[in-house]
């Protein structure tokens, strides 16, 4: 089932408001909504399933990323977690610039995200069934990335685990979270340091049309991460670092 016209005035112009230009795009955006709508029960990828919510807290609330400045021009990053595609595919849809490599730990999931990539053309994105604490200890994906993405996958002490071995130094972490995000930032403030991260800024956010409140931490990774981590498979989430 494709967007409906209101859909994508919808999707048009909440995207213009965060500074993203999807015009040439939206094509693509509504056969993702279509191999979502079709597949959403079978794989269960996400509880919302009206268009609206569709549009605005899986589309829109992932091209928010871009707010960070920090996801333009040729990069190689990383969706941790990334589900259903989020906010993964949205990225690679705008940015085909940027190289993309979409995580998850859960194979239907990852393999969904796969048909997405070929069937929408993104040659920018590549599915990978896998755990986050297992390519921060193999060579080829242990500090090899600009960038690291992430959405609704763990508190960011556990979550720095995940994502901060996986940063070249010098590059960011970009995780989308609630608005209430403060508690979680100070029992993950030493936590950072021992990975090689430092919090940079927390931008806060209301996504537009529908005003949720949304805010994005950015973490920087200016020292590399010790050896020992990530733990094992499983360590981060189970027994979070203090
Ligand atoms: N990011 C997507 C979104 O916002 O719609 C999916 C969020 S879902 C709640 C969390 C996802 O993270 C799940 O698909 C799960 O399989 C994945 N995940 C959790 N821990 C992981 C790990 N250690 N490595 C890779 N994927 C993981």
């Amino acid at each position: 089932m494709a967007i409906s016209e209101a859909g994508k005035r919808q999707l048009l112009e909440a995207s213009r408001s965060l500074g993203v230009e999807i015009g040439d795009k939206l094509d693509r955006f509504s056969e993702y909504y279509d191999l979502l709508v079709a597949e959403n029960e079978a794989i269960n990828l996400t509880a919302l399933n009206t268009e609206t919510q569709v549009i605005h807290k899986h589309f829109v609330d992932s091209l928010t990323c871009f707010l960070s400045g920090r996801l333009e021009g040729f990069l190689k990053g990383i969706d941790v977690g990334t589900g259903g595609g989020f906010p993964g595919i949205p990225l690679a849809i705008v940015n085909s610039g940027l190289d993309l490599f979409l995580l998850d730990a859960t194979r239907k999931k990852v393999e969904f995200v796969n048909r997405v990539c070929d069937r929408l053309g993104l040659p920018n994105a590549h599915a990978l069934w896998n755990r986050a604490e297992v390519l921060g200890q193999q060579a080829a994906h242990r500090e090899a990335y600009d960038r690291v993405v992430t959405r609704a996958v763990s508190p960011l002490n556990s979550l720095y685990e995940l994502c901060l071995p996986l940063l070249k130094v010098g590059g960011f972490l970009i995780a989308q979270k609630g608005p209430e995000v403060e508690g979680e930032i100070a029992s993950a403030r030493s936590v950072e340091g021992k990975l090689g991260g430092r919090l940079l800024e927390v931008i806060h956010l209301k996504l537009p049309v529908i005003g949720d409140p949304r805010s994005l931490v950015i973490v920087e990774k200016v020292a590399p991460t010790p050896d020992k981590y990530p733990r094992r498979p499983g360590a981060p989430q189970k027994n979070p670092l203090s």
